[in-house]
């Protein structure tokens, strides 16, 4: 039998052993297996991070972008020569299928790649003259040390929404990753590593609530970007902006997706069942809520109904599995509770996927994609959070009612609409309160060069992550106002 590996926190270019008195299980959520032990780091690794972070920022801000953008570079190079390992990887540890966790990667690369762009996005401006003999220029300048929070649902692509940038604008940095999925950004770190960056620039440190708590309260951090479910967020928020910080948290999500009569039933049953239903639900832009308008109703009952019941559930890293499990055994009690608590609220289970026989794998926390129809939109289910394969349907007579329905959510990370009709299109993209937005598109998930949006209570700050909001999160302006005396020539 292998014994168990501790995983070691990476500290000014260095592989520490850490000094956490807790360690929590790394867990396939397919097998159950016990893949590492992570450590609860104290705040001290926190500060060790922090200060070999700050000391590393003297020199990286004077770093060139251009030549700080080479270590992006090589980075791209080895997260391409790595991977289908790091693929494979995040489905051991995470449970999504091969096929979306190469998409995740490939994700991350994107994000990469944009931020190679720096020497450009970084830019400032000027004008002459702003009055006779004066200029005035605004420039960018990173902040100090930056950290990310992530969450269990994307461990190889959510900090690369921050990390490029931070590093590439100049700033230094520290990712805590989540605990249930450690083993990717192990890996990545590794790679990080070999590219021979200067130490101290990024570091990991693992650990939950004391590590992040330490996060929040140094002084010396001067940015927090945090992905994770909404009452975190909210906590996070507030605690590090109360301390000064520049803060952005993306919280969690309840997307709704609606489906007019004219929309093409057969693409958007395909659309609606892999965003419902692909990363078994577990996507913050995961739709959540079908709301049929008419006739659709009759028509994409029938179809998902269909679909789901296909749907091929099993260990991701299985050839023709659709579906992977959900994170914890926890997590698949709490989402079979809720899908009971639908039908108790009056909902019908037209498919109900609650503890499934999947040969070889009796371990593991599956739940088959699960349809709750005629649900009561006032109710529980239609507005928690589920984050399961778990699909409620909701019928209205009208567009008005529908993106009515859509705007009386808590959240606002996603609303997509299903239509041949560009009016009904327009409409929909001017009205829906929802920061990114679905026309015939399931997962709206922006690229890399396009800010991830979220509104309400899926996002608390005023920079997103991603593209041009980054490098305005992650430097400072300053503006220089200038006048040098004409008689210089004078004096030479
Ligand atoms: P989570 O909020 O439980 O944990 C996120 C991070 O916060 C982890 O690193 C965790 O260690 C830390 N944390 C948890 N509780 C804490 C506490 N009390 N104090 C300090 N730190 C704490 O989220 P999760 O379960 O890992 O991820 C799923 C959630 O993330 C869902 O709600 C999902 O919608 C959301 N999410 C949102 C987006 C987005 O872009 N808006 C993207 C991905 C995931």
């Amino acid at each position: 039998m292998n014994a168990i590996s501790s995983l070691p926190n990476y500290i000014n270019g260095q592989w520490l052993t850490s000094n956490a008195t807790e360690y929590l299980d790394v867990i396939n959520p397919a097998t159950a297996e016990i893949l590492a032990r992570v450590p609860l780091s104290p705040a001290s690794e926190v500060n060790q991070a922090t200060q070999a972070a700050a000391e590393a920022f003297v020199s990286w801000r004077r770093t060139p972008a251009t030549e700080r953008v080479q270590y992006l570079f090589k980075l791209k190079n080895l997260l391409e020569e790595h991977f289908e390992d790091l693929a494979r990887t995040i489905t051991q540890e995470c449970g999504k299928t091969l096929a979306e966790s190469k998409g995740e990667m490939r994700r991350a690369i994107e994000n990469v790649e944009i931020a190679c762009g720096i020497p450009m996005m970084m830019q400032g401006s000027n004008l002459e003259d702003i009055a006779k003999g004066i200029d005035e220029m605004m420039i960018r300048q990173p902040l100090g040390v930056a950290a990310v929070i992530c969450p269990f649902n994307f461990p190889g692509m959510i900090p690369f929404w921050f990390l490029p940038y931070a590093i590439a604008t100049g700033n230094t940095y520290i990712v805590k990753p989540s605990e249930k999925v450690p083993l990717t950004m192990q890996k990545i770190f590794q790679l990080i590593e070999k590219t021979d960056i200067p130490q101290g620039v990024v570091n990991l440190v693992n650990g939950t609530k004391a590590a992040v708590d330490a996060i929040l309260d140094h002084p010396q951090i001067r940015a927090i970007s945090f992905v994770g479910s909404t009452p975190v967020a909210k906590y996070i928020y507030s605690r590090g902006a109360a301390n000064g910080k520049r803060m952005q948290c993306q919280g969690g999500a309840k997307n709704p997706i609606i489906v007019l009569p004219d929309a093409d039933i057969e693409m958007t049953t395909k659309i609606a069942a892999d965003s419902a239903f692909g990363c078994a639900g577990q996507r913050c832009l995961a739709a959540s809520i079908a709301v049929t308008v008419g006739e659709a109703k009759q028509t994409f009952t029938e179809a998902i109904a269909e679909t789901a019941t296909k749907r091929v559930v099993g260990n991701g890293l299985d050839q023709g599995v659709e579906m992977g499990p959900v994170i914890t055994t926890q997590s698949k009690t709490r989402i079979e509770e809720l899908i009971q608590q639908g039908a108790e609220e009056g909902a019908r289970l037209l498919v109900d996927g609650r503890n499934p026989e999947i040969t070889g794998y009796q371990q593991g926390n599956f739940i088959r994609p699960t349809i709750l129809q005629n649900v009561n939109p006032a109710g529980e289910i239609a507005r928690t959070e589920i984050f399961g394969p778990v699909l409620s349907l909701i019928h209205v007579d009208s567009i008005d009612q529908a993106i009515a329905l859509v705007n009386s959510g808590q959240y606002g990370n996603m609303a997509c609409l299903f239509t041949n009709s560009g009016a009904a299109a327009r409409k929909f993209r001017y009205e829906a309160e929802a920061g990114n937005i679905g026309i015939n598109i399931g997962v709206a998930a922006p690229m890399a060069f396009f800010p991830f949006s979220g509104w309400k209570d899926s996002f608390f700050g005023d920079l997103h992550g991603q593209g041009n909001h980054a490098v305005e999160f992650f430097t400072q302006t300053k503006v220089v106002v200038e006048r040098w005396p004409s008689n210089w020539s004078r004096q030479f």
